[in-house]
């Protein structure tokens, strides 16, 4: 069977290095100037730097860990995130870590009380009608002001009194001193980046990857040289926009490099 697979990012390579395995002729093309999609590193200054935005590989499956670390060896990396509102450091998922530094409370008890207090003074009456009513009904007014609006409305270019409550449906929220950000039992990122694991799962003579190949550029000849087809491209794009363009979260990255040894203190 021939296939074309349209993007070289995690999803595609594994789907060709896994229909090349068996036996199956897979053309990967990818639009960009480069294979990875989303979890592209690269080294700049002795750093991998992952250029769409930090990767870290987590999963609760056994199996799926196995097979990723067939590729790299990965760290120990726990993703801890921390928010800095104004200048004040607060630990992600919400968890007793942040509620201590928001109010002071030392047991799972008090913060309870706590959210609930600053809910009772909702009022809560009629259903949540947009997403600032949603996460203040969820956790209150304190940690939706510090935690939740800035970051959700830089993120959807929207004010949260505009974005529909569905948006979230709920937000975990820990009883636990745990910084963790994951549930999952596997965590890590591998040393030397990602791209050595896309560059090894399309290293198979089966497999054909053109770079700087846009699919919407041939797309009719495409699809008739292709019986079969992987698209991992934007899937309103594929349907020609006809039910209208979804709207994605989307990010801007700016680039610096630093004269300093640690800038975040993320990591030693
Ligand atoms: C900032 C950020 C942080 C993230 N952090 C994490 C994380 O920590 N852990 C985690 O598990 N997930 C994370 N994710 C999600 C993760 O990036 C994706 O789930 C994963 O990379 C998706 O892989 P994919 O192959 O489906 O798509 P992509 O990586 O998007 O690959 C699709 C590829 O298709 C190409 N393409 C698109 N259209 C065309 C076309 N017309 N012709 C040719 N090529 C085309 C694109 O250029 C791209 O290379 C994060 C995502 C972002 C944006």
């Amino acid at each position: 069977m021939e296939y074309l697979v349209v993007g070289s990012g995690l999803f595609g390579a594994v789907f060709a290095n896994e229909a090349a395995k068996r036996g199956n002729h897979v053309t990967v093309i990818e639009k960009r100037d480069h294979i990875g999609g989303n979890i592209y590193t690269k080294p700049i200054e002795g750093i991998q730097v992952h250029m769409y935005g930090a990767h870290i590989f987590h999963t609760r499956s056994k199996k799926i860990w196995d097979y990723v670390n067939q590729f790299a060896q990965f760290n120990n990396y726990i993703n801890s995130p921390i928010a800095n509102y104004h200048g004040e450091i607060y630990n992600l998922p919400f968890n007793m870590n942040t509620f201590n530094k928001l109010w002071g409370v030392i047991t799972p008890a008090q913060a309870q009380a706590k959210i609930e207090e600053q809910r009772a003074e909702l009022n809560l009456m009629k259903p949540p009608k947009n997403l600032e009513e949603q996460a203040k009904s969820l956790v209150g007014t304190d940690v939706y002001k510090k935690l939740i609006k800035g970051y959700t409305e830089k993120q959807w270019g929207a004010k949260a009194t505009e974005l529909p409550a569905f948006i979230i449906r709920r937000i975990p929220v820990r009883f636990t001193y745990d910084n963790n950000y994951f549930n999952d039992p596997y965590q890590g990122i591998p040393i030397g980046g990602y791209t050595q694991i896309i560059e090894q799962l399309l290293d198979n003579k089966l497999i054909d990857v053109r770079t700087e190949t846009d699919f919407f550029a041939d797309r009719a000849n495409y699809l008739k040289d292709y019986p079969r087809v992987v698209f991992t491209g934007m899937i309103d794009q594929f349907f020609d926009y006809e039910l209208g363009e979804l709207s994605y979260r989307s990010l801007r990255f700016e680039t610096e490099i630093k004269d300093v040894d640690n800038y975040q203190a993320t990591r030693s």
